[in-house]
Parts: C-alpha cells; sequence; structure tokens
C-alpha cells in the first residue's frame, strides 16, 4: 500500500497547514522584517503557489454551478417541487442566520468584552458603499447571461441555471438528449474537483506561510476579548447548534456530519472564501454526505451566497463592541435594527475573503454606530475570517442534508457509509 493512501487527505492538509505556520512564524523569528524574506517567499513561492491554489478552485466555480444546476433542476419536472424546495431553502437560512446574530449578541452582552477606557482617538475607516435593497433585488436577475457567467455572478448564475434547466425538463425527448448531456458534463467538472483537492496540502501550506508571516501579533491584545467571543460563538454555532439542529430535524448522528465536514471546513479555512470552497462542499455533501445532486445543486451555490451565519455572528459582536467602547447603550429597537440589518448584510454579503467587514459599515450606519469602530478590529478580522468562513459553509451544508432528507432524497448508505467518496480520485 502507498503511503498516499494510508495518508487521509485531511490529515495531508493539516500537516500542510501545520507547516506552512510553522515555517512562516519560524522564518518570521529568525529574520524579522527581511526585505529577501517578504520578496522571494511571502510575496514570491508562497504567494503565488497559494494564489494558483485559490485560481483553480474559483474556476470551477462557474462551470460547476451551472453544469450542476441544469442538472439538478432538469430533474425537477413538477414546479411545485422547485418552489417548495426553494421555500424550505430560504426558510432555513433565515432561521439559522437569525440564531446566530441572536448567539453573537447574547454572549457579547454577557461578557462585555468592549472597554469604554479603550483609546479610539484618531481611528479613522472609510466605509465603502453598501448597494440599496431594491438594486440588490433587481440584480438577482441577468440581462446577459453571458456577462453573469464572465463576472462570476453567482445569483444571476443560478437564476438562468434554474429557469434553464426547468425548459430542458418540458421539452420531452430532446431535454431528455441535453439532459443526458449536462449529467456527463458534471461527471467532467466533478474529476476536475477531485484533482484539485489533490492538491490542497501544498496550496494550504503555502496560504498559511504567508499569514503567518504577514500577521500582525501587537493588534491582538487590545482586541483580544473581541477575538474570543467572536470565536467561541462561532465554535458553538458550528459545532453546537447545527449539530443539535441536524439530531432535531432528521434524527441522523451529527458526530458522522462533523467528521464527513472537517476537509471541507479546512478547505473553507485556508481559503476564507465560501466561493472558492463550493465546488469542495458540493462535491462532499453528493459524494459523501449522500445528498442527491437535485438538492445540493441548488441548496449550496444560493447558501454559498447568501447564507452567512458566520459574517453574521461577527457583525453581531462587533456592533454591540463598538457600541461598548463608545460607551453608547443600544435600545431594544436598536437590537432589532441590529438582527435585521446583520441578516440582510449577510445576505449581501460575496463569499470571498474581508466582505463580511465592508458589510458591517452597513449595519453600524443603520443603528448610528460609529464606522471608525471597524479599524479597532480590523487587525484581528484575517483569523475570523476564516473560522467564520469555515462556519458559512457548514451552515450550507446542514441545510441541504436537512432539505434532503425532508424530500427523500438523501441516500442513508452513503451518509452512513465512512468509506463514501472517500477517495479523491474516486
Ligand atoms: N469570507 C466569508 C465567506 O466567504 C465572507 C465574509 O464574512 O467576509 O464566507
Amino acid at each position: 500500500m502507498s503511503q498516499d493512501k494510508k495518508l487521509g487527505l485531511t490529515a495531508k492538509i493539516l500537516i500542510g497547514m501545520g507547516s506552512g505556520i510553522g515555517l512562516g512564524l519560524l522564518l518570521r523569528n529568525l529574520f524579522p522584517g527581511s526585505e529577501l524574506i517578504e520578496q522571494y517567499l511571502t510575496m514570491g513561492v508562497f504567494h503565488v503557489i497559494g494564489s494558483i491554489f485559490i485560481s483553480c478552485l474559483k474556476m470551477l466555480m462557474v462551470p460547476l454551478v451551472f453544469v450542476s444546476l441544469v442538472c439538478g433542476t432538469s430533474s425537477l419536472a413538477d414546479p411545485s417541487k422547485l418552489g417548495r424546495l426553494g421555500g424550505k431553502t430560504i426558510s432555513f437560512y433565515l432561521f439559522t442566520t437569525a440564531i446566530a446574530i441572536s448567539l453573537a449578541m447574547g454572549f457579547t452582552l454577557l461578557i462585555q468584552p468592549g472597554d469604554p477606557t479603550m483609546a479610539t482617538q484618531g481611528l479613522t475607516y472609510v466605509a465603502k458603499e453598501a448597494p440599496s435593497l431594491a438594486q440588490v433585488i433587481i440584480n438577482i436577475f441577468p440581462t446577459n447571461p453571458v456577462l453573469a457567467f464572465t463576472e462570476g455572478n453567482m445569483l444571476q448564475i443560478i437564476v438562468f441555471s434554474v429557469i434553464f434547466g426547468f425548459a430542458i425538463s418540458h421539452i420531452g425527448e430532446k431535454g431528455e438528449r441535453i439532459r443526458t448531456l449536462f449529467n456527463d458534463l458534471n461527471e467532467v467538472v466533478m474529476k476536475v474537483v477531485s484533482l484539485i483537492m489533490a492538491m490542497a496540502p501544498y496550496g494550504v501550506f503555502a496560504l498559511m506561510a504567508k499569514l503567518a508571516l504577514g500577521l500582525g501579533t501587537d493588534t491582538f491584545a487590545s482586541v483580544f476579548k473581541y477575538f474570543l467571543v467572536v470565536a467561541g460563538v462561532l465554535i458553538i454555532h458550528g459545532w453546537v447548534v447545527y449539530p443539535a439542529l441536524l439530531k432535531g430535524f432528521t434524527g441522523l448522528s451529527p458526530v458522522i456530519f462533523l467528521r464527513k465536514m472537517r476537509d471541507v471546513q479546512l478547505f473553507a479555512f485556508s481559503t476564507a472564501s465560501s466561493n472558492a470552497t463550493l465546488p469542495v462542499t458540493m462535491r462532499n455533501a453528493e459524494h459523501r454526505l449522500g445528498v442527491d445532486n437535485k438538492i445540493a445543486s441548488f441548496t449550496l451555490p444560493l447558501g454559498a451566497t447568501v447564507n452567512m451565519d458566520g459574517t453574521a455572528i461577527m457583525q453581531g459582536v462587533a456592533t454591540v463592541f463598538i457600541a461598548q467602547v463608545w460607551g453608547i447603550d443600544l435600545s431594544m429597537m436598536d437590537f432589532l435594527m441590529v438582527i435585521l440589518t446583520a441578516t440582510l448584510a449577510s445576505i449581501g454579503t460575496a463569499g470571498v475573503p474581508g466582505v463580511g467587514m465592508i458589510m458591517l459599515a452597513m449595519v453600524l450606519e443603520q443603528v448610528g454606530l460609529p464606522v471608525e469602530g471597524i479599524a479597532l478590529i480590523i487587525g484581528v478580522d484575517r483569523l475570523l475570517d476564516m473560522l467564520r468562513t469555515a462556519v458559512n459553509i457548514s451552515g450550507d451544508t446542514v441545510a441541504s442534508v436537512i432539505v434532503a432528507k425532508s424530500e427523500g432524497e438523501l441516500s442513508l448508505a452513503a451518509y452512513h457509509d465512512p468509506e463514501a467518496g472517500q477517495k479523491i480520485t474516486d
């Protein structure tokens, strides 16, 4: 048996991660502020390998969502089923996001990480303009699908693919032929995902080494409590709330779920992007957890775009934290406003690194809190971004499994089989 077979992908990614961080920290301490390291490693080798890895994942996003969603919807001949699926998925997403923000604000009020004596003078942060709600809704519908594909506009691609797949299912025999073609294309795309997954340990190594070399440690001290509260609530939401919801709604074992989620969470953690992780999330849900393509192809791309519980948690904690630092008391109305705007902001957050922080400006502005507060916490955001992305994609997958089970579209045999979809070259 080759070494390759003995060591699972999770173990390899973890080794890549650990050695990347280790090497980064070592070099940083051995050669502090070295120009050569910065030029040839941080922004050289590590940057190149890490970026290639992320690009390879991203390159699959558009073809994967299109092909997979066309496969899924073209097999859903009954329009009412599509409506029911959409209703269930969106309600579940909103429900978990509301739990996430409530937990976040509850814990922040309880722990009070915001110290009013903290220095806030001289802080500046220029907020980018957030789009209006009306525009957000109009923008879901593409005027030009090719443009949507080129720009990678996920919601527009979803809308176009659903309509396209729906039409295929309604043209009889001709539709059958096209559907077979799309099913074959789907196999090809999944195969490419598997190949890229095999590259993950090296990609993750480079990403972590670059991170460790560039991360500032001094920013941590002042906002350490904030960091701990966000990280704590993220862990509770991802590793307690989701498993409990899974057990409650489906009766399935959460332990199996968590075990099978590990690889995807590591991908999300290292890329800090739900979108870049999407190919792996989809492959995992279908091959490892047994979610039928009809459900996975719809719930997961939608989730990667609109369902960001981890982001909502950061926004909930950050808002209350900033209010505490500035000594501003939030009224009941303000809290409701935070829940509403943080839900909308997390929906509007694109699944790419750091966008949650930009959308936080919108939440702060809505409740009249100083946007400069962002400057206080932005230094520790990179690590939190990684953790919340892992939570974001776990929330999408848990919804996918619950919806699939309720529709009778979950393969229990695959869910319970520890080996299902295990070999990445399968
Ligand atoms: N990085 C997050 C994601 O892709 C979004 C964010 O909170 O910035 O899921």
